[in-house]
């Protein structure tokens, strides 16, 4: 039988009494199966933080191991009725953040957070989530096991911070390790390289570490559960008559997840699509006892009446314009801007040049440094440089976007009806998503005024 790999996030662990929730949605699958857990909510956070504070003041070890030690055992407590359960328990999560403290004295008195030991600190949110459900299962008489990406290994490309798994080299060791008859607990968020060094997925990666483990499994499923009905055909909260919207293909999903719909991580859908691994996702808050997803993500393109399914934005679209009467033109000009951001570690999520302008999307938090460096580079073919943050970008997505006439001009008239004005519009690029820019206030007029010309 084919193995079901299921992802819980965050958001499926905030409060202590979340894990009950957790408990009978894995109950109601009864079969054998592969269950990915992120860090509780905010943890991750927390622990860059306190890297931070740890490296100035070293009591501020102590203080972090007792803010996680009463978090867990809140959730413990809350979770067994046994006592003896609950001791041992206990007793595991302390030792696990023993290991933890251990690390953080190294960088209290080195004074700084070399990048492999960075990784491995930022890891424990997720083990310890991980130790926690574990127990927990166990405590119920479910046979569950804990496992680790390093004793599978599942190894990565090694890159610190954002790392890319590699499946050749991992899937048989996965294959292995998860080949029981039962049911496996693994923390998401990380993977390692060839030399055994933890490297993490990138933020949020843990939806990408569950894709990754169901391609090497070739799982049956990647089932995701959140808090919220799936993807919707806008956020729920900027219009009158959100949709649900049962079916996406692959590249759908993927543009929606790139452009700030926050149901998946970008990353989920590239380990699945090439296989044709289906993604369910859940809503564990309406669960009742049955483990339909309310959105499916799948190989099959649909092109529906009014082409158009959701409508998203993301407000971490910064753009810098470079200015110049020829930068179009000027060869080279393009390519050292790049190099130099790529070396500063700075991803560019989209660039748009004509003759007198090239414009480089960037992220809100690099957009300053990236500022600095193109100005530092002196190019004469570079006049000028504009940072312009209040942006925010919005995409409409859809399958047959760019076969049917008009789909745009329906798009942008809404928007001229209303008198936003748009900054500029990217169509053709990607065969399923056209998306612009408006200023950040006309954001949510803009999204209603969208929504309610194709879907009211
Ligand atoms: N805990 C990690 C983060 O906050 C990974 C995840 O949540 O998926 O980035
Ligand atoms: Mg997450």
């Amino acid at each position: 039988m084919k193995k079901i790999v299921a992802k819980f996030g965050g958001s499926n662990l905030k409060k202590k009494e979340d894990i009950q929730k957790l408990v009978r949605v894995i109950k109601a699958y009864d079969r054998p199966m592969v269950i990915v857990v992120s860090a509780f909510y905010g943890i991750t956070n927390h622990l860059i933080k306190s890297m931070d504070e740890v490296k100035k003041d070293e009591s501020n070890i102590e203080k972090l191991m007792h803010f996680l030690r009463d978090l867990k055992k809140e959730a413990i407590i809350e979770n067994f009725d046994d006592k003896e359960w609950q001791d041992k328990t206990l007793y595991g999560v302390q030792s696990r953040i023993k290991e933890l403290s251990r690390y953080l004295t190294g960088i209290h008195y080195i004074g700084d957070v070399p990048e492999f030991v960075e990784d491995v600190i930022l890891s424990y949110g997720e083990r310890l989530s991980s130790y926690v459900l574990t127990s927990i299962l166990q405590s119920k008489g479910i046979d569950v096991e804990e496992a680790l990406p390093e004793q599978m290994p599942l190894i990565t490309d090694g890159e610190f911070g954002n790392a890319t798994v590699n499946f050749e080299r991992s899937a048989d060791n996965v294959k292995k390790r998860l080949s029981g008859n039962k049911i496996y607990v693994v923390p998401g968020f990380y993977g390692v390289s060839e030399k055994g060094k933890v490297t993490l997925l990138g933020r949020g990666g843990s939806d990408y570490s569950a894709a990754a483990l169901a391609r090497c499994l070739e799982a049956e499923s990647l089932d995701v559960w959140k808090d919220v009905d799936g993807f919707m055909s806008a956020d729920p909260k900027l219009v009158k008559q959100p949709q649900r919207i049962t079916h996406l293909s692959y590249s759908e999903a993927a543009e929606l997840s790139y452009f700030g719909a926050s149901i998946l991580h970008p990353r989920t859908v590239e380990p699945l699509k090439e296989v044709g691994i289906p993604i369910h996702i859940g809503n564990i808050d309406s669960f009742t006892d049955s483990v339909e997803p309310r959105t499916i993500v799948h190989a099959t393109e649909t092109v529906t009446d009014c082409i158009i399914k959701s409508v998203t934005y993301s407000d971490d679209f910064c753009m810098l314009k470079l200015r110049g009467a020829g930068v179009g033109l000027k060869k080279g000009v393009l390519a050292k801007v790049t190099v130099a951001l790529d070396r500063a570690g700075i991803n560019i999520k989209s660039v748009i040049t004509s003759q007198i302008v090239i414009n480089l999307m960037l992220s809100a938090k690099d957009i300053k440094r990236a500022y600095k460096l193109v100005e530092n580079l002196g190019l004469s073919a570079i006049t000028e440089i504009v940072a312009t943050e209040q942006i925010s970008t919005i995409a409409v997505v859809g399958e047959g976007l760019l076969d049917k006439p008009g789909v745009a001009g329906r798009v942008f008239t809404s928007l001229a009806k209303q008198g936003i004005n748009i900054q500029m519009i990217v169509s053709g690029a990607s065969a399923v998503a056209t998306y612009f820019m408006v200023a950040r206030d006309d954001r949510d007029a803009a999204i209603d005024a969208i929504h309610t010309e194709f879907f009211n």
